[in-house]
């Protein structure tokens, strides 16, 4: 498949990852190269690009992976003192993993705006 990611991998389980949620919608795992002390990637069961991808017949599946992002956020103790929530989008925000994702940030005060 030309378009299979190492995301597409880590889904399909032939690429190990440091799994901390999972359901029928999305699976999160930590990020290899964490940018804070929590730092989780959640990628949705349903394939997109990336953001600009998503179609208003996509409404219920881009539902379910953001409600899937705040199941993750709960789960790491992280809905209180809160945390930030990034999608990179092309080639300005530096995606280099072309598989829709959330990034999960927090257990540390953040700075804005981000570099
Ligand atoms: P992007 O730059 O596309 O927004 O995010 C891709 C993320 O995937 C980066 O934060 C990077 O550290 C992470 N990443 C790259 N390779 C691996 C890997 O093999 N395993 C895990 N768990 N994360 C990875």
């Amino acid at each position: 498949m030309s378009d299979d990611t190492l995301f597409d991998k880590i889904l399909r389980k032939e690429i190990p990852a440091e799994v901390v949620y999972e359901d029928d919608h999305v699976l999160a795992f930590n990020d290899i190269n964490p940018q804070a002390p929590v730092h989780v990637l959640v990628v949705p069961k349903a394939r997109f690009r990336n953001v600009t991808e998503l179609k208003d017949g996509d409404a219920e599946t881009v539902g379910h992976f953001m409600i899937g992002v705040s199941h993750v956020a709960a789960e790491l103790g992280l809905s209180e003192r809160g945390f930030r929530v990034v999608f990179n989008t092309g080639p300005d925000a530096l995606q280099t993993v072309e598989y829709i994702h959330a990034h999960i940030l927090g257990g540390r005060g953040m700075e804005w705006p981000p570099g």
